[in-house]
């Protein structure tokens, strides 16, 4: 097994043609700019108790929430670049789409506006 992977990565390193060992360039891979990390992974999350809103890939903690017992966390989704602004309990998120309308702090659904920057 080791053989074969040894010999695999030798016909790897031989440019067939040329004759020429080809190395690879570490500058070309050095000089694309990788593109900006932006927590892709991150979700917006709102408990509909307290209001409170939190950026996490992964649900917050729950226990102390302001407005007493256990927050009660919202996935509202994907953290993005597009703000909107709920006009009836005025959250403001930046989010890659339309945010989840449901559980709004100030009753019922979310009535989610975009904003234009
Ligand atoms: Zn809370
Ligand atoms: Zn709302």
């Amino acid at each position: 097994m080791k053989r074969l992977l040894l010999v695999a990565l030798c016909l790897c390193l031989l440019s067939p043609g040329t004759g020429k060992i080809m190395f690879p360039s570490v500058e070309a891979a050095e000089s694309i700019s990788a593109p900006e990390k932006h927590n892709n992974e991150a979700k917006n999350w709102l408990c509909s108790k307290c209001s409170t809103k939190v950026e996490s890939p992964s649900q917050p903690n729950g226990s102390n929430c302001p407005s007493g017992g256990m927050h009660r966390w919202n996935n509202l989704g994907e953290v993005g670049d597009t703000v909107y602004l709920c006009d009836k309990c005025s959250i403001k998120v930046k989010s890659k789409s339309r945010p989840n309308g449901s559980n709004c702090p100030a009753g019922g659904m979310h009535h989610w506006n975009k904003l234009t920057n």
